[in-house]
């Protein structure tokens, strides 16, 4: 089957790749082989926190290598959205990230033909990193849109969790975009996003960027944003500038200048991002587990401080939620260590 191919291809290309220039502090997600995390690792510990910090939202670190405090959860709907895998408890980022996604789904839908969003994974509740799916995601500044629309009725928490995803590439071509599921509007929903002066990056399959670079007729100045990267043809990524005034918060360097549609495009392209890795005569080395202490030292404190009373004190659009208006929190139970408070 092409389509194994291909992904096995990829997750050469990925690892050669991440080897050679560090890709996973770069960007993007990573294929995930590890059915659960290792016990003691960073991934572990911080996919076991079921709820955020109390106190207003600070992002810890670099999207790669961090974490977050006083997150606020994307209501697991709303008129033009519905959040997407519940189960992973992944629907956690800064207000103004939520907030953002909010504002897209109701301009896309409004706008752009685009009936309302599929939200994929954003950040755990204190973010730091995942066990699966994906290198950044880790400081509530990185979010996952499905490159599927909403469908007209509300889903269940069951088919929220077995949808299937919908590449956007053809199966039997090199990255070649498949028309038949490839439409205009999910041209102006990318371009919607890219929009926002907050929106640094968008990841995108270099199939897609191709197909943007040759068709798109409006306004290109926000082109340059949608950055090729490996996988991200059944979704995009947005990622967020560390908001105004955050302390903590290492931002990424700028995206060059121009639409991208150029030679750094090409490279992707070509052969190299796709090619094997020389066979090495040595055994491979497994990859050591970030632990806890390999991130920023407040991450360390965040982990024991108090949580919020109640996914629902902390949901986006709540009164009081993200703002640090402990007033309006139910209070934690002081003896219940952080990753262990039931949620509501
Ligand atoms: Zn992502």
């Amino acid at each position: 089957m092409v389509p194994l191919l291909l992904r096995s291809l990829q997750t050469i290309g990925r690892l050669s790749f991440a080897a050679t220039i560090g890709m996973s502090l770069v960007a993007g997600d990573v294929l995930a082989q590890q059915t659960g995390p290792s016990p003691g690792s960073a991934k572990a510990i911080f996919g076991a926190v079921t709820l955020p910090t109390q106190g207003p939202p600070q992002s810890i670190g670099f999207y790669a290598k961090g974490c977050l405090a006083g997150a606020v959860a994307l209501p697991a709907d709303g008129p033009t959205w519905q959040a997407m895998r519940l189960s992973r408890n992944r629907r956690w980022g800064r207000p103004e990230l939520i907030g953002l996604i909010e504002r897209l789904s109701r301009d896309a839908a409004k706008s752009d033909g685009w009936p309302g969003l599929l939200v994929g994974d954003i950040s755990q509740p204190r973010g730091g990193p995942m066990f699966n799916g994906h290198a950044s995601h880790q400081i509530g500044l990185d979010a996952d849109i499905w490159l599927t629309p909403m469908p007209a009725n509300k889903l269940t928490a069951a088919d929220r969790e077995t949808l299937p995803f919908t590449t956007m590439l053809a199966k039997d071509k090199f990255l070649t975009i498949n028309d038949r599921v490839w439409t205009p509007a999910h041209a102006r929903l990318l371009m919607r996003a890219a929009s926002y002066p907050e929106v640094e990056r968008i990841f995108v399959n270099p199939a897609i960027k191709k197909k943007m670079c040759e068709t798109w007729t409006g306004d290109r100045s926000n082109m340059g944003k949608l950055r090729p990267e490996y996988g991200h043809d059944s979704h995009f990524h947005i990622r967020i500038r560390c908001p105004a005034g955050s302390v903590g918060c290492t931002p990424q360097a700028p995206v060059a200048a121009g639409d991208g549609c150029d030679k750094t495009l090409a490279w992707w392209l070509g052969p190299e991002p796709w090619a094997k890795p020389k066979p090495s005569t040595k055994p491979p080395v497994k990859p050591r587990e970030v632990m806890v202490s390999d991130l920023p030292k407040a991450c360390d404190a965040l982990l024991a401080a108090p949580a919020v009373g109640s996914v629902r004190a902390a949901t986006y659009g709540t009164k009081g939620a993200g703002a640090g208006a402990e007033t309006d929190v139910m209070p934690a139970s002081g003896n219940t260590p952080p990753g262990q408070i039931p949620q509501q």
